[in-house]
């Protein structure tokens, strides 16, 4: 049903709609960025970020006071959040039953701002059918003192094993160490057959370049290696979304870059939040269409 001109102009922008108060409190202390920014930031990158964050079971990182003090990780409603973020029940390990949350909204993401979130984290996994797995990331952790230049190749390396398999996949900078290479996929497989996948595939890129590869979290076999953490891909765990902001140093965000960009990144947080319309541009660009769909499923290995 089209909408009338007139009555779309009519309509509040999300910004009137939802009230972020305390605009002016410092959330990031080391660059000066307040809440009233953050909240602008997302106002901005909304439609964006929604393209992949919206209906997935979804994270928050909380820091009420700012980043500079203490953060929380929140999966369910602790009250308070607002008619936007939505609820969907998921199925626990002990046979209950929890809420979790998710958005499709602008107007959801800016209620969970004015709550005091900076950082948003999804399932690989959408609310209508959280069993049915859609997106694979591989989240490579270097060890501490690696330069970037080896992360960025190694999520070139991983990209080209990926495409031997018949799977195209895309680069995102987190904003904070690291690169995560994710893999979209139509839904049809189980949660079993999606880690199983992820964690074989980490174990064979390890078992051939032990040197620069380990699949396994511990960080004392972590020297001077990269973790490929493929825990991510396992029910209830997340990762964060494009375009969510740090609780970090700077305010950077995480971003999705075109393959051939990473050779020229120097880390991986080169865009903050003071850099909403760069990111617009950028998302508009050639070399950024369609970043983050593919139609493609599993392979049987
Ligand atoms: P970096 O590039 O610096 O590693 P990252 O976002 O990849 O940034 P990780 O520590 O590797 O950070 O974590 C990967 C993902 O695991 C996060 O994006 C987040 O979704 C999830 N995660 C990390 N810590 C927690 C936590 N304490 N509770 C729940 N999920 C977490
Ligand atoms: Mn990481
Ligand atoms: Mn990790």
């Amino acid at each position: 049903q089209a909408v009338k001109p007139e009555a779309a102009a009519a309509a509040p922008k999300v910004e009137e709609e939802v009230a972020i108060s305390s605009r002016d409190r410092v959330v990031f202390p080391d660059g000066g960025q307040t809440k009233g920014q953050l909240a602008d930031y997302y106002v901005a990158v909304a439609p964006l970020m929604l393209a992949h964050a919206a209906r997935r079971p979804i994270s928050l990182v909380r820091c009420p006071q700012g980043r500079a003090k203490k953060c929380f990780f929140q999966k369910h409603d602790s009250g308070g959040l607002g008619d936007a973020v939505h609820h969907v029940p998921i199925r626990e390990k002990d046979g209950g039953t929890e809420d979790y949350l998710y958005l499709d909204s602008a107007r959801g993401i800016l209620q969970c701002v004015q709550m005091g979130t900076i950082e948003f984290h999804g399932w690989a996994s959408r609310s209508d059918d959280v069993e049915l797995p859609d997106r694979m990331v591989f989240d490579l952790d270097p060890d501490e003192g690696l330069g970037f230049d080896e992360v960025g190749q190694a999520a070139r390396d991983i990209r080209a094993r990926l495409s031997d398999l018949g799977l195209v996949s895309f680069a995102m900078l987190s904003g904070g160490k690291g690169v995560h290479v994710v893999v979209p996929l139509e839904r049809g497989h189980s949660w079993d057959a999606h880690k199983d996948f992820a964690r074989r595939f980490a174990e064979a890129l390890s078992l051939a370049e032990p040197d620069r590869f380990t699949a396994t979290m511990s960080k004392a076999k972590r020297k001077g290696k990269i973790f490929i953490d493929w825990l991510r891909n396992q029910r209830g765990s997340t990762a964060v979304l494009p375009y969510s902001a740090r609780a970090r140093s700077g305010a950077p965000v995480a971003v999705p870059i075109a393959w051939n960009e990473l050779k020229e990144m120097e880390h991986a947080h080169p865009y903050s939040i003071d850099q909403a319309e760069a990111l617009i541009r950028r998302a508009r660009s050639k070399s950024l269409q369609g970043w983050g769909f593919a139609e493609q499923r599993l392979p049987d290995l």
